[in-house]
């Protein structure tokens, strides 16, 4: 590996590190994540110069930062355990130990996947709850850690004592928490770690307490002045277990047998368990014994976790099947002939990319291969192990639709661009009369879906027809009573008026968004005459380039789409190119950076939202940043914005910001 290639893998490993420990939404699963850790090791061990002081491998992780968060340093560093991958480095660990004490006894324990907390009792009464952070300070959740069930908030023990465990989600409380959502429309959480994290961190114990979270205890980590002081590990789990605290389910094992014996047990039965499990740990059961095995500054003494490997299965794939997602983009599935239970759950289906994909495996209907599954991660299949017969060809026609379907070379997606096209029809529309478009005050998404259910919107065209109804869509209180009906269809006349790079935006041409239809439409007079230039003309503009000017040539050569255009015309909708005159976008000339989680957008909404207005989105905070739009969870992009003096705002305020201009 080059030097220039060892700096790109740290980038790419602090960005997910910076995704995990502060955002709570990682992009790549936890097995491709120590992955790339590992191969960081293997490059720092080959190469000790490379090595830099702030490498993702001397550091623990997080940043503690949280809004209004209090930190707390440690009294005992809170550290993480060293992982292995293989039962011969367990094998090899286990021997050490015996070497240097042969009556060394062993705890495997399982490695709930949740976050660590550490509780300080004094005199039997819980004074201080703290988050792991960096491992050396943390933050105080205490009032969040009172609302949790399994947190003991009295316990009789006199003295001192810290506690050290896991609090996790159940899969029964995630379930709820992300039906919830769905029903409100909002983002659902990515697998139970993250939601507890971000759960534990809420500034809201509200929240905390109506989530639902559990501990599981797993660590004295200092006693004074009672029983527990000097007892060894499962000694003193066994005693707190029988004052009533949740302890983690553990054994006690002095031979490699019984060590592997148990982790294969754990190892069985995790598909089963109410929580997740990312691994087992073995730790020395005599803890005096411990510090003859230090790990380095960033992990425990006398640990180690042991990582399952993904669980994988072979499967025969029956068919693949196809849908069209709400933006006309081919999603592709494949339908197993069988079953096959993976991780606790019984899988059919597995993802499969895109057509690329698909035809570099070799996946056809009929052939077997290996999918995988760890965790939170969708089903994938990872390869063919036997090929069928036949290879899979490409869909040409939409199969909603059958319209003729579109390849963008870039991204490998396929597409079906028709704007009638059912499985579309009702985004295409609301899209249409939006506010990033032509603007159709009151006329919402929830409207132009009961319209289009009830077959009175077929394409955008026909909104231009909605006022020959205006006596059953009262009658039937559609849109409103009379008053509000009257609102609507009023409004939907004046946008006849509108300057045509709004209805050039509103019809979803890929590639062109509101910015670039405002600079497109400056050098035509009216959507007729863009209809007619040739690729050449259309690469000349500024800001268009190859694939977006076939997207827009493409468009206006389909018979359906012109007519579209035609019955909108014939309507009396405007398609001159009025004057240009100031820029109407709320945001224009501002730049944005989104952190954290947002109550009701997601990344991508807000991003487009953004530049629909005008404004750009950018993704790291530098002084050029305008605004910095924080949710839940920010991490160290708010603590950059506030070094900065950026104003930092919340998603209301961004969408009061563009309410105002508007
Ligand atoms: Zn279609």
């Amino acid at each position: 590996m080059e030097y220039q290639e060892y700096l790109e893998l740290v980038d790419k490993i602090n960005y997910h590190m910076d995704l995990y420990y502060n955002q709570d939404a990682p992009e790549i699963s936890d097995f491709d994540y120590d992955q790339l850790m590992l191969q960081l090791k293997k490059v720092e061990g080959e190469h000790p110069e490379w090595v830099k002081e702030d490498s993702p491998t001397r550091r623990i992780g997080g940043t503690t930062k949280r809004e209004a968060g209090v930190e707390v340093t440690h009294n005992v560093p809170m550290l993480s355990i060293q992982d292995v991958f293989s039962k011969e480095e367990v094998e090899d660990w286990v021997k050490q130990v015996k070497a240097l004490h042969k009556d060394a006894a062993f705890s495997v324990e399982e490695k709930i996947d949740g976050l660590s907390m550490t509780l300080r009792y004094q005199d039997g009464n819980l004074t201080l709850a703290e988050t792991r952070g960096d491992g050396r300070v943390g933050e105080d959740v205490t009032l969040n850690a009172l609302v949790i069930p399994d947190v003991k908030k009295k316990i009789a023990i006199q003295g001192y004592l810290e506690l050290r465990g896991e609090v996790y989600m159940s899969h029964e409380d995630f379930e709820r928490f992300n039906e919830s959502q769905e029903k409100l429309g909002k983002k659902t959480a990515a697998n139970p770690r993250n939601l507890a994290a971000g759960t534990l961190r809420q500034l809201d114990s509200g929240v905390v307490k109506e989530r639902g979270l559990r501990m599981y205890v797993f660590n004295v980590q200092q006693a004074s002045g009672n029983e527990l002081e000097g007892m060894e590990h499962i000694q003193a789990l066994t005693y707190l277990s029988n004052m009533g605290i949740y302890v983690v389910p553990h054994k006690q094992c002095r031979e490699i047998g019984e060590i592997f014996d148990e982790i294969d047990s754990i190892g069985d039965r995790r598909g089963e368990l109410p929580y997740d499990i990312d691994g087992a740990v073995v730790k020395l059961d005599q803890v005096a014994y411990r510090q003859d095995f230090p790990a380095g500054s960033k992990y425990s003494a006398g640990h180690i976790a042991y990582k399952y490997p993904p669980e994988e299965k072979e499967v025969e794939i029956e068919e693949i099947e196809v849908a069209v997602g709400r933006t006309g983009k081919m999603t592709f599935r494949a339908r197993f002939k069988e079953p096959v239970r993976l991780c606790g759950t019984n899988v059919q289906r597995a993802t499969l990319h895109n057509i690329d994909f698909i035809q570099n495996m070799g996946i056809s209907p009929g052939c077997k291969a290996i999918c995988r599954k760890q965790g939170e991660i969708i089903p994938a299949i990872i390869r063919v192990t036997k090929q069928s017969e036949a290879s899979y060809e490409a869909p040409r026609n939409c199969p909603i639709c059958g319209h003729t379907l579109m390849r963008e070379e870039e991204t490998c997606d396929i597409y079906c661009n028709n704007p009638s096209c059912p499985a579309q029809v009702k985004r295409t529309i609301a899209y249409f009369a939006g506010k990033g478009a032509m603007d159709i005050k009151n006329f919402g998404t929830v409207y132009v879906e009961q319209l289009v259910d009830l077959g009175y919107l077929k394409d955008m065209a026909d909104i231009y027809t909605l006022k020959n109804h205006r006596e059953e869509l009262i009658e039937q209180g559609i849109m409103g009573k009379e008053k509000n009906t009257d609102k609507i269809l009023q409004a939907i006349e004046d946008s006849k008026q509108n300057d045509a790079y709004m209805l050039l935006t509103g019809l979803a041409i890929r590639n062109v968004g509101k910015v670039s239809a405002k600079e497109i439409m400056k050098h035509f007079r009216d959507i007729w005459e863009l209809s007619q230039a040739s690729i050449d003309t259309l690469t000349n503009l500024p800001d268009v380039g190859e694939i977006t000017a076939s997207c827009i040539y493409n468009y206006f050569r389909e018979a359906q789409n012109l007519e579209m255009l035609k019955k909108l015309n014939d309507s009396g909708v405007n398609l001159k190119a009025l004057s240009q005159g100031d820029n109407t976008g709320a945001l224009e000339g501002l730049t944005f950076v989104v952190t954290g989680t947002l109550p009701t957008l997601g990344r991508k909404e807000v991003g487009e939202l953004i530049e629909n207005n005008g404004g750009k989105n950018t993704g790291s905070v530098s002084k050029k940043t305008n605004y910095l739009v924080a949710g839940e969870a920010a991490g160290s992009k708010l603590a950059k914005a506030v070094e900065l003096g950026i104003p930092v705002i919340t998603e209301e305020e961004l969408l009061r910001m563009i309410e105002n201009t508007n």
